[in-house]
């Protein structure tokens, strides 16, 4: 396994010293589609559970409650393809939400193909899909992604206007937001129906700028439709947020303790990416893949104690493969 130690400041467990990951452990499921609650979707389908992306405001821990160090752990469903392809014999037919909990594309996919594998199912069966990832291997299955029927398989990447040198702290290895941007585009321009989902709209890190630019290049880019969702504090979100920043932003991480301002900077940056859309004659959906009936669940944060250099989760040149 690679993990990142804070004491030494070092990538540990390979001979390189460039994080490849966690090695993913084979599980099994006697389920491969769930119910969703998410907004257009009966299903959603998870091939992992963990994720070697290790994004500090990821809500999947508190979804699947697991609060093992994020990003230091992984379980691939290994028999999920024969399990999804008796239900899709035998469920009733529904949108499936591919990667609503952990990323179907982070570096263990490249060797397992989970995910490429139920993809080809669920295409070959007919059944409306849409993706979403923060890693550039979804571009290996654009080959499948363009044989499905017209209007039943739609794919995207998330941003979150972060600028590039905060973006180590809160998304450390998931591929840069440039290498999403570019994969945005190549992916629009073969004709495949391709969004872009602006979550989560950080407060105190989201920045208009960065927003302006990415936008910008979006409507260059062929993207149609763009979808943005602030940040949602809930459970532990908080102190791992707070411990990324704690030391390049202390301001920041304090900030985040005022939920009154998470929710209305949160809600202004959304505005913020409406207008930009606006300005640049994409189509803006509010209620777009991946965003939950809900907004916010009940939640007080806590006086996190800001950690020291030693602690904080800082990854000084954020490596990725994929
Ligand atoms: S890529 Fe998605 S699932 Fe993975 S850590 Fe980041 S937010 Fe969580």
């Amino acid at each position: 396994m690679t993990f990142f130690d804070p004491s030494t400041g070092q990538w540990q467990g390979c001979a390189s010293g460039a994080p490849v990951g966690p090695r993913a452990a084979a599980v099994s499921s006697r389920r491969a589609l769930g119910p969703s609650r998410l907004v257009g979707f009966a299903y959603s389908l998870n091939p992992y559970r963990g994720c070697a992306h290790a994004c500090s405001y990821c809500y999947s821990p508190e979804v699947i409650r697991d609060y093992r160090p994020w990003g230091t752990w992984l379980q691939a469903r290994i028999d999920l393809p024969r399990t999804l392809a008796r239900e899709l014999r035998t469920l009733p037919r529904g949108r499936i939400g591919l990667g609503t909990v952990t990323d179907p594309y982070q570096p263990a996919e490249e060797g397992l193909r989970l995910t490429r594998r139920c993809l080809a199912l669920i295409i070959g069966a007919g059944w409306p899909v849409s993706v979403q990832s923060k890693g550039t291997l979804m571009l290996r299955d654009l080959d499948l992604l363009a044989s499905a029927p017209s209007g039943t398989a739609d794919i995207g990447w998330s941003l979150s206007g972060t600028p590039p040198e905060l973006v180590p702290l809160v998304e450390p290895l998931g591929a840069p937001p440039q290498r999403r941007l570019a994969a945005l585009a190549q992916t629009a321009a073969e004709g495949i129906d391709t969004w872009a989902y602006f979550a989560p709209l950080i407060p105190g890190v989201s920045d208009e700028g960065v927003l302006q630019d990415q936008v910008s290049t979006l409507a260059t880019s062929g993207v149609k439709r763009v979808f943005a969702d602030p940040l949602r504090m809930r459970g532990q979100i908080h102190a791992r947020l707070v411990a990324a920043l704690a030391h390049e932003l202390p301001q920041a991480a304090r900030r985040l303790e005022d939920l009154g301002f998470v929710r209305s900077e949160g809600e202004r940056l959304r505005q913020t990416v409406r207008q930009l859309c606006a300005d640049h004659g994409l189509t803006f959906d509010a209620e777009g893949p991946f965003v939950e009936a809900s907004p916010f669940e009940a939640f007080s944060p806590q006086r996190v104690p800001l950690p020291s250099r030693s602690e904080s989760f800082l990854v000084q040149e954020p490596p990725w493969d994929s």
